[in-house]
């Protein structure tokens, strides 16, 4: 906050003034510098697992807005998710402007286990600031039904987005929107947070082509999504989207993030293709494990191919961070010239 950054440089000015100086009056005043510092900036805040607080509700309370019922207006239903309907709306808090939301709906007949499930999405979203994660505002639990509400993505989940509109981006504005996705996910890993379900139908777009990581939870994430199917041992996992190690012995990780970021990749590279196409899932696993990878999509540049293909490596310390991936992006959108060597179509 701005109180914050006051005290910092009012302690500061204070430390140059005595850093000339000897004896007791300087250390006293680095020492407690570098402890309101440190207490105050800590370099990584960290997700805190919903499922460590004894009761849900202190957890929801904790990281999400209650907001009254009556500054909702529900215009239409805009989806479907595994609790209820998904709709868009209107927010109007007190003393502020209306805005776009959308809101999610808890349908009757709930279990508790459900009603925990479905705001254990809230307590985890409330955690997160960052402009390409999907945001909060609020959650409604003192009516029914119960509500989740968060800022309203005008153009819908990115792989249906990319589907409708075949063809029709630069180059420049697809690096775009996967530097914004990589960008979310390099605030996530920061935070400790594994997604394990990163795909572009957990995308949103909003109006301006901001895309913005969404679909988070426990349990539920994976049991909610069509894509996932139970393996031999008996975990939900979405195989197309997953790392090797992920599948096999369940090791979600940031790097198993990565690998499903250069899924990610390949398909807006390819206008939401399916990745490995009719390929049944056992058959992707075995070809995976034989170290086929998915061949470059048309027109796609060689950087960028090069790019996925670093993060289905076999090894995952050998894949690159979330961070090297925001980098690589960036010096590939500063130098356009970069991205204009296409993979080889013979290569399909
Ligand atoms: P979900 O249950 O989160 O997978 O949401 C189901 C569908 O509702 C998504 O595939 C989107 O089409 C839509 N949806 C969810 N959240 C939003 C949002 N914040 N803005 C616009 N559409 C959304």
């Amino acid at each position: 906050s701005k109180l914050q950054y006051f005290f910092v440089i009012v302690l500061i000015k204070i430390f140059y003034k005595y850093m000339f100086c000897e004896g007791p009056g300087f250390s006293i005043l680095s020492l407690s510098l570098a402890l309101f510092i440190t207490v105050k900036f800590p370099a990584v805040r960290t997700y805190i697992d919903p499922h460590t607080y004894e009761d849900p509700n202190q957890a929801i309370h904790e990281f999400a807005k209650e907001i009254d019922v009556s500054c909702i207006t529900i215009e239409r239903v805009i989806g479907a998710g595994e609790f209820g309907e998904v709709c868009s709306g209107l927010l109007r808090l007190p003393g502020k402007r209306e805005i776009p939301v959308a809101i999610k709906t808890l349908k009757a007949g709930y279990t508790e286990k459900q009603r925990r499930d479905f705001l254990g999405e809230a307590s985890i979203m409330g955690q997160f600031e960052h402009p390409n994660i999907i945001h909060l505002k609020g959650v409604i639990t003192k009516s029914k039904p119960v509500m989740i509400i968060t800022e309203y993505m005008e153009n819908g989940s990115l792989d249906t987005f990319l589907k409708k509109n075949d063809g029709q981006f630069t180059v420049i504005q697809l690096v775009g929107m996967l530097r914004g996705i990589a960008s979310g996910m390099r605030y996530l890993s920061e935070m400790g947070y594994v997604h394990r379900d990163l795909a572009a139908r957990n995308i949103l777009v909003n109006s301006n082509l901001v895309c913005k990581v969404s679909d988070f939870g426990l349990s539920r994430v994976l049991e909610d999504d069509p894509e996932a199917a139970y393996t031999t041992r008996g975990g939900k996992i979405p195989i197309r989207w997953t790392a090797p190690e992920a599948i096999a012995y369940r090791k979600f990780t940031s790097a198993s993030d990565v690998w499903s970021y250069g899924i990610v990749m390949w398909e807006v590279m390819s206008y939401g293709e399916r990745p490995y196409w009719e390929m049944s899932n056992q058959d992707v696993i075995k070809a995976v494990e034989e170290n086929y990878r998915l061949p470059g999509p048309m027109d796609c540049p060689t950087a960028l191919y090069h790019l996925m293909m670093d993060c289905w490596q076999k090894d995952r310390n050998s894949r690159p961070k979330f961070e090297e991936i925001v980098s690589l992006l960036d010096k590939l959108i500063r130098n356009p010239s970069s991205l204009k060597g296409l993979v080889n179509s013979s290569n399909r």
